[in-house]
């Protein structure tokens, strides 16, 4: 329960793992200060009191046990509530490396804290009032990521801006309800009596702002997952070239020998601010080498989850039979078609391909020579961001449990509505609105289970 969780400090390295200028090592609960003075010795000061709060103080963290030097150090003590988890926070600055974050990271465990879970300290921010339930989930999104446009998406809900529009939604239900109870309890009374028309018009408002944010979400997914771009393409037709050449640096493996991206291979790559992840599969042929079997297999998984396919064929050589397959898997799929080796000699009928896939672009290249990269790179723009994902619209939807919550609410203002327009009594009609104002409330974390909050801080890294 919360009284457990909130009682005891908490303790985690809160910088990356590994070699490093310096990392970091918190706290934060009631006895963080007075843990932090059995292993901390100042230079010029006896004890850290609360007189240096917020003041970075210079000194050497020693193992009591033996009066071991364990690190050079600066510290800070932090004093509730002005705080990230709104609790007494201390944080140790120390050599990064492996060795000495453990190292304290181990004493000030043993001394008298404990490891924080993962999300822990924004776990406590949240249930200390400090963040809400969006703004917590902002944190994570924001630490993750992988371009300056989903990085502002992130901060802008940091900032709160989504749960204000969210607020300003289940304002107005509130609105709504409290009219609906007060004809429910005085119907005799005209006064505050709503009609009809007006819960009516009220219901179509929120109805209207909902699905405006649900607009968002596609965009918003893009943004913060990226685009999921699958390369498919029979050995030896270009895959990894292509992937480097979008990547402009060699990490793939590029070889003449058919068959040698033995496994799958993922990059991101920025295309004017949209994450587009990049997958080379070993293509789709099938085969009984079991190590090639393995990026086979998964190839084709990866195809079923794909957002885009991008089909490589060789103009150099006929099409086989391993490109019918793949012909047959790009039909009914998003997808652009790259035909490639166009500086070699033509051995292939090019409208062969515009008539098996008539309604697809076919993007003409020399991925050696780099001929035709932009034009992919437009097609994928066209394709998918219609020129205004950069545009900044206000607020993106970017998390799917958002998104979900927002299903649920316009459902049920839809059946509220519904429930106005055929005269239904003022109490059934009640119950749509409440539950709408309800699964609004999951998203700022008004109304949330333990069970969700769970499932949320556990996706987070330890330390934050
Ligand atoms: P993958 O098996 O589909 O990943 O193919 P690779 O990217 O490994 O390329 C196979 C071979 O084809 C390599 O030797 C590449 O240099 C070569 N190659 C790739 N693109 C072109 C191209 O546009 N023209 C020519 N002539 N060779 C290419
Ligand atoms: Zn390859």
């Amino acid at each position: 329960g919360l009284v457990r969780i909130m009682s005891d400090t908490i303790a985690a390295i809160s910088t990356a793992i590994g070699e490093a200028g310096i990392g970091i090592v918190r706290m934060s609960g009631k006895e963080s200060l007075d843990i932090a003075n059995k292993l901390f010795k100042g230079k010029k000061i006896e004890k850290l009191t609360e007189s240096y709060n917020r003041r970075l103080v210079y000194g050497h963290i020693i193992d009591p046990k033996n009066s071991e030097i364990i690190d050079e150090v600066l510290i800070a003590f932090m004093k509730e509530p002005y705080t990230y988890t709104r609790e007494n926070m201390v944080e140790i600055y120390c050599h990064g490396g492996i060795i000495p974050v453990r190292r304290i990271l181990d004493l000030v465990l043993e001394y008298g804290s404990r490891l924080a879970e993962p999300g822990e300290f924004t776990k406590r921010a949240f249930l200390n009032g400090r963040l809400d339930l969006a703004q917590s989930e902002a944190v994570i999104d924001l630490i993750r990521a992988k371009t300056d446009k989903s990085y502002k998406v992130s901060l802008d809900q940091l900032e709160g801006n989504l749960s204000k529009k969210i607020e300003e939604i289940r304002n107005i239900l509130l609105e709504m309800i409290a009219h609906i109870e007060a004809s429910i309890d005085f119907p005799e009374e005209d006064i505050e009596e709503i009609t009809y028309e007006e819960l009516e018009e009220k219901g179509r408002i929120v109805y209207e702002k909902i699905g405006k944010l649900l607009q968002t979400a596609d965009r918003g997914k893009i943004l913060r997952d990226g685009l999921n771009a699958v390369i498919l393409g029979k050995p030896n037709v270009g895959k990894s070239s292509l992937l480097n050449a979008i990547l402009r640096e060699n990490r793939a493996i590029v070889t003449n020998i058919p068959g040698t991206t033995r496994d799958i291979i993922e990059e991101y790559v920025n295309i004017d601010g949209i994450p587009l992840k990049v997958i080379d599969t070993a293509g789709i042929r099938t085969t009984d080498d079991i190590v090639e079997k393995i990026g086979v297999d998964r190839a084709k998984e990866m195809v079923d989850k794909a957002d885009l396919i991008i089909a490589v064929f060789d103009a150099s050589n006929e099409l086989t039979e391993e490109d019918y397959q793949i012909i047959d898997i790009v039909k009914n799929r998003k997808s652009i078609v790259l035909l490639n080796k166009t500086d070699l000699p033509n051995k292939y009928d090019e409208n062969l391909l515009k008539e098996l896939i008539p309604d697809k672009e076919i993007i003409v290249t020399s991925i050696i020579s780099g001929i035709g990269i932009d034009r992919l790179e437009n097609a994928i723009k066209k394709m998918f961001y219609s020129g205004n994902l950069l545009v900044e619209s206000d607020i993106l939807i970017t998390n799917l449990r958002h998104k979900n919550q927002l299903i649920k609410a316009k459902k049920n203002i839809e059946e509220g509505i519904n429930g106005i327009t055929s005269n239904m009594p003022l109490d059934c009609i009640e119950v749509d609105i409440k539950n709408c104002w309800k699964n609004l409330g999951e998203i700022s974390g008004d109304t949330v289970g333990e069970d969700i909050l769970d499932k949320i801080f556990s996706e987070f890294c330890i330390g934050k």
